[in-house]
Parts: structure tokens; sequence; C-alpha cells
């Protein structure tokens, strides 16, 4: 069984209220999950959502370099740090990065891991260890498992997708690639899945939107989120492929406010065995635990 884990940056779990909550809009078929008591519930395409803490029991808004450090190692960085953090991980974030994280532990146990999110040349130029301080936890977790990152070459041959998955922003920057439907996308994601045994995708502009507040733009942004996210479905068998979908924290669920929020997380899985996945999960710090359980056998 394969694991396409698809990352969404800043999606949490709101109320059914449109003036605020773009998940709420019209033609959302995925992410409109809201508050409510009766979790797990069911999905299109059969699939399920749970709601999910991402606290992490420690005071303050919860931030991304703590919240994905836990989503992906299970350990919890911020009671460790004592503070959340935002941004990018300090040299103890790293640590714990290094050792114990997905993508490492999955090469451990002899699996192929991948992070399909392209770079740009200068990330290549520069190289990692000049770039510390301003690497993403997908980042140090995929160099330091020592994994391949892909370039844009790897993104005109398919073998990679932008973080933004349409090339838009590339575009902008005058790289000359290809503008992608969210479909084109979707099928190339789906496609690469069937490589490895644990591949990564990190999509970020929905913790962008929620800070800038734009109700609309965030609900267009959400609506070409679910088309990339349904076409993977409809190109992946769910006897062979486990699709899991979380976030780190709550964002874009509630433009009424700037910041993040502490409103749980959805944990979205479809596959045959997506029941064992959400079995005894309670907050991120559960979710690459319950992975390696069932997955890889340490
Ligand atoms: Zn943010």
């Amino acid at each position: 069984m394969r694991v396409l884990f698809i990352f969404i940056d800043g999606l949490g779990i709101g109320e059914k209220d449109e003036s605020k909550n773009p998940c709420a809009f019209p033609g959302i078929q995925l992410f409109n999950n809201y508050f409510s008591e009766t979790y797990p519930q069911k999905l299109p395409f059969d699939g399920i959502v749970k709601s999910i803490d991402c606290t992490l029991g420690v005071p303050g808004l919860p931030q991304s370099a703590t919240g994905q450090t836990a989503l992906y190692t299970g350990i919890n960085a911020a009671k460790i740090l004592g503070r959340h953090l935002s941004g990018f991980p300090n040299q103890k974030l790293r640590d714990i990065l290094t050792e114990y994280s997905i993508l490492q532990k999955v090469t451990e146990a002899g699996k192929k891991a991948g992070f399909i999110n392209g770079y740009r040349q200068i990330f290549f130029e520069l190289g990692p260890e000049a770039l510390i301080r301003f690497l993403s936890v997908t980042s140090i977790m995929n160099w330091k498992a020592g994994l391949k990152f892909f370039d844009i070459k790897d993104l005109r041959a398919e073998r990679c997708i932008y973080h933004d998955f349409t090339n838009r922003e590339l575009i902008k920057k005058g790289f000359q690639v290809p503008e992608l439907s969210p479909e084109k996308a979707g099928q190339i994601l789906a496609r690469a899945s069937q490589n490895y045994d644990f591949l990564l995708y990190e999509y970020f502009r929905t913790d962008r939107a929620g800070h800038k507040q734009d109700l609309c733009k965030a609900g267009d942004l959400l609506i070409q989120l679910e088309r990339f996210i349904i076409t993977v479905l409809n190109h992946i068998n769910p006897s062979e492929t486990l699709l899991i979908i979380t976030s780190d924290h709550g964002n874009i669920e509630d433009v009424s406010l700037k910041s993040h929020t502490k409103n749980p997380v959805p944990l979205m899985v479809w596959g045959d065995r997506k029941e064992e996945i959400l079995q005894g999960v309670e907050s991120i710090l559960d979710v690459t635990p319950s992975i390696h359980k069932m997955y890889v056998k340490f």
C-alpha cells in the first residue's frame, strides 16, 4: 500500500458561515467540514474526515515550524521549545526533523520516500547549508533524509509540481514553464505517486490567503485546490494508494482574523484502509505514528 500525503497549510475546521469561512462557499465539496460533535464524517469519493487538535497543549496560537515538526515526527516540538514557533525551524527543530521525520523513517525502513515540490535554480546554486535559516520544515527533512530535490527541468518533464501546482508563480517570475490546469497537475501528482511508497506534496497558498483576509480570493483558491485533489482521487486506485490530507493549524477557515486559529484541523483519508489510519488519532501528533504503524514496520 502506498501513501500519498498532501499537506495543506492553514486549513482548519470552522463555522458554517459564508461571511468569513470560504469552506462554506457553494461548490466546495471536500473542505466543507464544520464544528460538529459527529466526527468522523463521510467525504465524497468514499473518504472520511476526522477533526484533530493542533494546539499541542501549549498556550498561544499554533504556528508552522512547531506544528509541522509535530505533524511529521510525532514529537511535540512546541512543548520541547515551550512555545509555538512560526516560519522556519530553529536548530532544535532541525535536529528533531533530522532524526525522526517521516521521510527519514520511511527511508530507514528501506522504502522509497519522496517530496514532490519543485525548487528554483537559486536553491541549488546557494545550497541548503547557506539557506538553512530560511528552509521550511519540508525542505529540512527532505535534505536531511538525503532525498532528491526536484528542479525546473524535472518540472518541465512532469516529474514534480510547483508549490502552487499551476506554475503561475514561476511564469510571473519569467520562467519558461507551461501553465497547468488543476486537472493536469492532479494527473501528474497521481502518476508520480505510483513510483513511491510515501510521497509528500506541500501546498501553502491557503495559509497566505488566510493572512490576506480576502474572502473571495480564498474561495477561488479552495475551489482550484479541490479540482486538483478530485483529479488525484479519480486517478489513484484506492486499494493501492491511501491519500491522506491534513494541515498544521487553522487560518483560511476564518478570514475575519488575520492570524492563525486554534480551530481543529481536518484529517481526510481515502483508500481501502482509511479507518485504520484514523483509529486513535486525536491530534497532529498522532498522524505520523499512525502511518508508521500501518505502512512501515519499524
Ligand atoms: Zn501562517
